[in-house]
């Protein structure tokens, strides 16, 4: 058996091992099993590129082994610093960067592939798409990034007649396509690298911060078919099947988050839409008088509640307040309370996010249920507990005059009793003011989340405490 051969059924191997890993990352039971059997895929797929690259190279042996090497240690290097250091709530923004740099390495690849290979009219087509798809990848997720990361405003630009202007870009695309097909030379292919990362910067400077997590998970679609596309110019079947899978899954996930936030995909990629984030002054006045309470207050209200539910957002994960909200739920369910999590698709700042936070401090996952499941309890539950969660509980999704009008939310307003968790009455991501807060039925907890909850934590008994009572 030839080293080539070997490597294709190693690649073979690793794309099964990639979908299997796919299927148990959709349960959060299997997910653990899903992530290792995508790293063995990965594991397989680095020895049989290596082994390729032995076996096509002209250099001696120990060269190619070197230069791999140092390319190892390298990303190796960086990879592992950065999975250290990086926050959970930053997690987004490592995500755009990353698809930056498969965007950067399509162009590159397919670049260096007219440059050194046959000129056929597939291989041309090949080169050109992969370009452009790796062009619009590289700038629109390096604006991502600086969206996410709050170093460029994130309201969106709206340029007079910008649909028009993406158009424009698409059709001079075309043409450079048919010059570069007719007259193959690298001037129109460049000149297409051009208005491609124009393209690419225009079309995500164009859309909101509300929409941003479908930016991302759109941009990770993007990514897979780039990196498609450069299996394609490369001749290599598994960067097309793994490009193909994660440019289809993120397209799956881009869809199910426009669901959530009922919102048209068209509309979100041509932009124009979503407010600035933060505390930005659009539709922010209060809407009535709120009402404060103190962590004692809280705490004797859990205690005296047989059904809670937990709604948690972007705050809590700031905060880290998972760990206390763990203490909680434990010295609360030991003394006989019913305490549920209900997670909305787009908490936090990724799909997911919440799901993560809650997995990682011991939460059973069987009593994080979704948005969907939830709903329909919360008018039977005495107590919801909103801890850093803002536009996924607003009642203003009711109101068809609203940014955020349609927009599926816990509706957490239907509960007896509701405790927000935050530190002022500013306005959520979206920028919207949150008439919730203002409800006959809701009192304020203002303060960090961890440090509320901890307060709270103090004034629970714990669970041995509990069981002798
Ligand atoms: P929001 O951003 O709407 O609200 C977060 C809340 O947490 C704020 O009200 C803030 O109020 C509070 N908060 C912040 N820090 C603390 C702290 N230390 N202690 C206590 N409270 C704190 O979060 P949601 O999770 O409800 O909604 C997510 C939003 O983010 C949606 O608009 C969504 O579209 C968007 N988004 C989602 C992404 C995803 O994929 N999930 C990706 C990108 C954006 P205060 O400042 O007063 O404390």
């Amino acid at each position: 058996m030839t080293l080539g051969s070997l490597a294709q059924g190693l690649y073979l191997v690793a794309g099964v091992l990639f979908v299997l890993s796919l299927a148990g990352l959709s349960k959060q039971a299997t997910a653990r099993r899903g992530n290792l059997l995508g790293m063995g895929g990965m594991a397989l797929a680095l020895v049989a590129t290596v082994a390729l690259a032995v076996d096509v190279s002209e250099r001696p042996v120990p060269v190619t082994l070197l230069l791999v090497a140092l390319v190892f240690v390298i990303g190796g290097v960086v990879g592992t610093w950065r999975a250290r250091t990086v926050e959970m709530t930053q997690m987004p923004e490592l995500i755009a960067v990353l698809h930056s740099f498969v965007g950067a390495a399509a162009v590159l690849v397919g670049i260096n592939s007219y440059l050194t290979e046959r000129a056929d009219p597939l291989h041309l087509v090949e080169v050109f798409l992969g370009v452009l798809i790796g062009a619009v990848t590289l700038t629109g997720s390096v604006v991502a990034f600086l969206k996410l990361s709050a170093r460029i405003r994130s309201a969106p630009l709206t340029l007079p007649g910008r649909n028009l202007l993406n158009l424009a870009a698409l059709v001079v695309c075309g043409a450079l396509l048919a010059w570069f097909l007719a007259a193959p030379s690298v001037v129109p292919l460049l000149l297409m690298t051009v208005v491609a990362l124009a393209l690419g910067w225009h079309l995500v400077a164009a859309i909101g911060g509300g929409d941003m997590p479908v930016v991302v998970s759109m941009l990770n679609s993007y990514s897979g078919w780039a990196a498609a596309a450069a299996g394609f110019m490369l001749g290599n079947d598994l960067l097309i099947v793994t490009g193909a899978l994660v440019g289809s899954s993120g397209a799956i996930l881009s869809w199910i988050m426009c669901r959530a936030m009922n919102r048209s995909f068209v509309s979100v990629i041509l932009g124009g839409y979503g407010a600035e984030g933060g505390t930005a002054p659009a539709g922010d006045e209060p809407v009535g008088e709120h009402r404060e309470t103190t962590p004692q207050e809280v705490a004797e209200m859990l205690q005296d509640a047989r059904t809670v539910v937990i709604t948690p957002g972007y705050g809590m994960a700031v905060a880290k307040a998972q760990y206390p909200v763990a203490e909680l739920v434990a010295r609360l369910r030991a003394q006989g309370t019913t305490v549920r999590f209900g997670v909305h698709p787009v908490a936090g700042r990724l799909p997911g996010h919440m799901n993560v936070l809650l997995a990682e401090a011991k939460v059973p996952y069987d009593i994080v249920l979704e948005m969907d499941e939830i709903n329909d309890d919360l008018p039977a539950t005495d107590v919801v507990l909103v801890i850093g969660a803002n536009d996924t509980v607003n009642p203003a999704a009711e109101d068809p005059g609203s940014p955020i009008a349609g927009m599926p939310v816990l509706e957490v307003w239907r509960a007896k009793k509701v405790v927000v968790f935050k530190r002022s009455m500013a306005t959520g991501y979206a920028g919207v003011q949150n008439p919730l807060f203002f409800r006959e039925n809701t009192v304020m907890l203002f303060g960090d989340a961890k440090q509320r909850v901890e307060d709270i934590v103090a004034a629970v008994p714990a669970p041995a405490a509990a069981l002798v009572r």
